[in-house]
């Protein structure tokens, strides 16, 4: 065996510092240019490129260390942060929810993984749970580990169903993950270019635009290329927090029925009470045929997702359950996680939690961009689920900046800051929130416009 032993020391070292609760300056020190050296050397350094970009103190104080409540984190450096990012939509019901982590550390305890033979009793407990919270004639459950996984079995499933209709339509501005099958689904040109071809079959159509999908239908029809399915976020988060008409949902699913195409909802990011509701479709009336959900179905604490339809649909992988696999998919942990998950969201009421606090924030946000007009385009949202619009990239930079500078984490990106993203967890008080219209306030009123 080659002499393992600063690799050893190391991982001694590393070890130690998991094990402490409670972090000295000089050990802050350490952890800081470790974590440098890492990203730049081993990870990537493209990250540290864009975090010096917006962190306005240097990069000293974007080393995160701890949980700080259900609301909040704190950096290396003891910095505490209100979480507006919400892990873009990771802690529905806050960080390390006691409940969560308590079913995840007592499953934890007994078993930590399954056997991958036996039968695994959370799993088919985790399965009729979510019969019975989703709407209509969702039955069965595939569990994954994130939001990509849940859309490419929602794909796969959609694609067995339907072998005679091989189009699968997906919006402009969509956000369904970065594996190739989710990709292909994924709208935005700069994430799909460098790997064409995706997969083949996927077309976009623009978002909330009904005619333009029954048209899209028809020529496919006409051409012997006919939608087997259609694949939607109810609302688009990553795409800005676009909120479609009313009437939107419902006619997609009208326009399905008539074509003979499922529709394949996901709801990773706007499920679990997010924005108002358990889930989003529950606003419109409309059930899907597939329902795919991550994010914050894991509570939090652990990485979890699901792929739920109906028995219709599901059946092609009765005769053969290898068809679709994943190892660690639906593991005890997650399903615990995911069980003590939904069991908080209802019992702390979070989704109409999200509806109350996500109307206060809207009023308190717009109340706090008033006068800033040449600025703000606009302050959109439903539930927790929210936005803020700028005239331009530039100015949705800085006020994020300025925000995170003074503790509040929103989701500004390089990539697209003219819209950036609200979303606390479901638990956010009011007195956290009117710190958030406080600093977005004052970020407006420290920004230019002509920079
Ligand atoms: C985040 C997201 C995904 C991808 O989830 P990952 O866990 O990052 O793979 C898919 N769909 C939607 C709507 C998302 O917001």
């Amino acid at each position: 065996m080659p002499d393992y032993k600063h690799i050893y020391d190391y991982t001694q070292q590393v070890l130690e510092l998991i094990s402490q609760s409670h972090i000295t300056p000089e050990t802050a020190r350490w952890v800081t240019q470790e974590t440098l050296d890492g990203f730049r050397d081993h990870v990537n350094p493209g990250f540290l490129e864009y975090r010096k970009s917006v962190t306005l103190g240097g990069l000293d104080a974007a080393v995160e260390w701890a949980d700080a409540g259900a609301n909040g984190f704190v950096d290396v450096n003891g910095k505490h942060y209100i979480d507006c990012l919400g892990g873009f939509g990771i802690y529905n019901v806050g960080h390390r929810h006691p409940k969560v982590v308590k079913a995840v550390v007592d499953q934890l305890n007994r078993q930590a993984l399954h056997s991958q033979d036996l039968l695994d009793p959370l799993r088919a407990m985790l399965a009729k749970i979510l019969a019975d919270l989703t709407p209509g004639n969702l039955q069965y459950s595939f569990f994954t580990n994130s939001g990509t996984e849940s859309v490419e079995a929602g794909l796969k499933l959609a694609r067995a169903y339907q072998r005679t209709k091989p189009t699968i339509l997906a919006a402009t501005k969509a956000f369904h993950g970065k594996s190739y099958g989710s990709l292909a689904g994924t709208a935005k040109g700069v994430f799909r270019r460098p790997f064409m071809p995706l997969l083949p079959g996927v077309r976009h159509v623009p978002f909330n635009d009904v005619d333009m999908m029954y048209k899209t239908m028809q020529a496919c029809q006409m051409v012997g290329e006919d939608v087997g399915a259609v694949l939607l976020e109810p609302i688009q988060g990553e795409g800005g927090v676009n909120i479609p008409d009313d009437d939107y949902l419902p006619a997609v699913r009208e326009l399905c029925n008539q074509f003979g195409a499922l529709l394949i909802l996901d709801e990773v990011q706007t499920g679990m009470g997010r924005t108002g509701k358990m889930f989003c479709c529950e606003h419109y009336d409309v059930v899907p045929d597939i329902l795919c959900l991550a994010k914050s179905f894991g509570g939090g604490v652990m990485p979890a997702g699901a792929t739920i339809a109906t028995e219709a649909v599901f059946s092609r992988l009765f005769d053969d359950p290898f068809l679709h696999t994943t190892t660690f998919g639906g593991n005890p942990l997650a399903c615990a996680a995911a069980i003590a998950n939904i069991h908080v969201l209802i019992e702390e009421r979070l989704p109409e939690r999200a509806a109350a606090m996500g109307d206060y924030m809207l009023r308190g946000m717009r109340e706090a961009v008033k006068g800033h007009e040449g600025k703000v385009v606009e302050v959109r949202g439903k539930g927790l689920l929210m936005a803020i619009e700028f005239v331009d990239n530039k100015v949705g930079y800085e006020v994020a900046k300025h925000m995170f500078e003074h503790g509040v984490l929103v989701a500004g990106t390089l990539v697209n800051a003219q819209t950036i993203r609200v979303e606390p967890p479901l638990t956010i008080g009011q007195a956290e929130a009117d710190r958030v219209f406080e600093v977005l306030a004052g970020a407006l009123a420290s920004t230019n416009v002509r920079l």
